[in-house]
């Protein structure tokens, strides 16, 4: 799975008004894996971050890596989460009570699913936030190592 094809598409879905600026690491390597459902894990993390905000969404997504894997961050400027609630987000049904924000058609699913999703491919996913300024996911999933001798250089 290319990563950066998954994060081209998905801007697509979404109303104006919206912000999206990216920053792709140049050479990414390739990860392995379930397109429709890292792209469904990408759409959740867009989807929450358009969702709990109450300015108009500025969403940056950063995709790098390092030695062993790729990681891809959404960084929002919605209404933050408080730390106490930062560890149950991941938690099937988990809402966070906002008052105000509490749309309906949520089930609190979301983000164990993307959990799930992310931790089958032998990644990981992990929340900042400061409440108030925005929320930053990131999901880190291994890069795909082929036999070396398969890409020897000819
Ligand atoms: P679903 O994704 O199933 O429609 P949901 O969005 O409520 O429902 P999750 O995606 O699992 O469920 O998110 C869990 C809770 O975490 C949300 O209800 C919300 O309170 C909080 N949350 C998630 N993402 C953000 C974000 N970017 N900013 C602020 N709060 C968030
Ligand atoms: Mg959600």
């Amino acid at each position: 799975v290319v990563v950066d094809n998954a994060i081209k598409k998905l801007p697509k879905h979404f109303a104006s008004g919206v912000t999206i600026e990216s920053t792709v690491e140049k050479s990414l390597p390739f990860i392995y894996g379930d397109r429709i459902r890292l792209a469904q894990v990408m759409l959740n993390l867009f989807t929450n971050a358009i969702r709990y905000n109450e300015r108009s969404p500025q969403i940056k997504i950063l995709a790098s890596y390092d030695e062993k894997y790729v990681h891809i961050s959404v960084a929002d400027n919605g209404i933050g989460i408080n730390s106490e609630h930062l560890d149950k987000v991941f938690d099937r049904f988990y809402c966070v009570e906002n008052g105000k924000i509490r749309p309906s058609g949520s089930t609190g699913l979301g983000l164990a699913i993307c959990k799930g999703i992310v931790e089958a491919h032998g990644g990981c996913i992990r929340a900042e936030s400061s409440q108030g300024l925005g929320s930053v996911f990131t999901i880190s999933i291994p890069q795909y190592n082929c036999d070396g001798d398969k890409y020897e250089e000819t």
